[in-house]
């Protein structure tokens, strides 16, 4: 018997990359659902590749799903589809590939069951890591990082014991302004910004790298995923991407994962773990590199990555506040409404102004999450 997988986010890039990962070991995984935002025309193209159980679409065109000659499968439509999704149709694991705070009740449903989670979506655990992490611990959920800095990390603590972990190091490439000035910084554009060195990624994850409030994010993601103290996760910048991550143990040894930048790599090991399979992604020619350079972040020209600290350290609503209050301000930024220094500031006046809770429910952090919302928009009102 095979293994059952949902895919969550398929029309987007890491839903792309899995579904071509899926479909090379078609001998072991069946694909029994899928699920998009509103790209209703690509996944009914997918339903129609992978015959699924079922299919969800939050506010697409529904009526390009399910059509004679596509095969038979349900659709759930609406807010919430992706749950029902989950709910309704037997699997053993769960790719999450939603971009957002909009992933977090998929993620919830999927730990809930109990499933084996392929983790890319990184704002479920900055938003819901309190809830999800305890929660995966009661259903006998596991929860496989997708983000490649995490994969490399979950690949490396395997080296020793988790006790004798001292230090996790998250590469960073630095993003595209890694070199540009503070002075040519003020002059960035929406196309700069959408300009990746070494990663082909959705336009969201993009934009953050260029802030660098992606590796805010990680930072916070792998507290979580790890349970690490926020003083014990440090960022090194690392232009070419080859260097995944790394783990320092005990003994002072830096165990590190290497590899072409290419999220099919992740994806994969997320789903066969701990077996290994050969992977599309081009290999890696060391000598053909010749050189890896690494250097300390810039904390002035790149003030996300402060922000991401507090919000490890602090905890509570800060992971959803910020993500909200980041993720708003990235949509006004691609609108053409804010500039791209406001998109830190911003985060960081809401993350401040916030009346701050130390344990919430689910209820309290989504309600956090609107809030962040709401007050950025004001902000970039009036
Ligand atoms: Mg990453």
């Amino acid at each position: 018997m095979g293994q059952r997988v949902i895919v969550l986010g398929s029309t987007g890039s890491i839903g792309r990359n899995a579904l071509d990962v899926l479909d090379r070991m078609r001998d072991d995984w069946t694909v029994v659902g899928l699920s998009a935002g509103s790209c209703a025309e690509l996944l009914a193209e997918q339903a129609e590749r992978f015959r699924p159980e079922g299919v969800a679409i939050e506010s697409g065109d529904a009526s390009l799903l399910g059509k004679p000659g596509h095969g038979t499968y349900r659709v759930f439509k609406g807010p919430g589809a992706l749950v029902d999704l989950i709910s309704e149709v037997e699997c053993d694991c769960v790719v999450c590939g939603v971009v957002g705070a909009a992933g977090l009740m998929g993620t919830l449903r999927a730990v809930e069951l109990g499933r084996r989670v392929a983790l890319a979506n990184k704002e479920a655990l900055v938003v819901g890591g309190s809830i999800l992490m305890p929660m995966a611990k009661r259903t006998g959920a596991t929860i496989i990082p997708v983000d490649s800095e995490h994969s490399a990390i979950f690949q490396a603590i395997q080296a020793g014991e988790r006790g004798d972990v001292r230090r996790i190091w998250l590469t960073a490439s630095g993003g595209p302004f890694r070199t540009w000035s503070k002075e040519r910084m003020r002059g960035i554009t929406l196309e700069d910004t959408l300009q990746h060195p070494t990663w082909d990624m959705g336009p969201k994850i993009t934009i953050d790298s260029a802030t660098m409030m992606n590796k805010a994010l990680e930072i916070v993601e792998a507290r979580w995923l790890f349970d690490m103290p926020a003083d014990r996760i440090d960022v090194v910048v690392h232009p070419e991407s080859i260097i995944h991550s790394l783990v320092e143990f005990c003994d002072g040894s830096m165990i590190a994962q290497f590899g072409t930048p290419d999220m099919r790599t992740p994806i994969q090991y997320a789903l066969t773990h701990p077996a290994r399979r050969p992977c599309p992604s081009k290999p890696l020619d060391l000598c053909a590199i010749g050189s890896l350079h690494m250097e300390r972040p810039d904390l002035e020209r790149f003030p996300a990555i402060r922000l991401g600290y507090e919000v490890a350290r602090r905890g509570g609503t800060c992971g959803a506040v910020l993500n909200a209050a980041n993720e708003e301000a990235v949509a006004r930024f691609r609108e053409g409404t804010i500039g791209f220094a406001d998109i830190t500031r911003l985060a960081e006046e809401t993350l401040a102004g916030h009346v701050f809770m130390a344990d919430p429910s689910l209820d309290e952090l989504l309600a956090a999450d609107r809030w962040a919302r709401e007050e950025v928009n004001r902000c970039v009102t009036c």
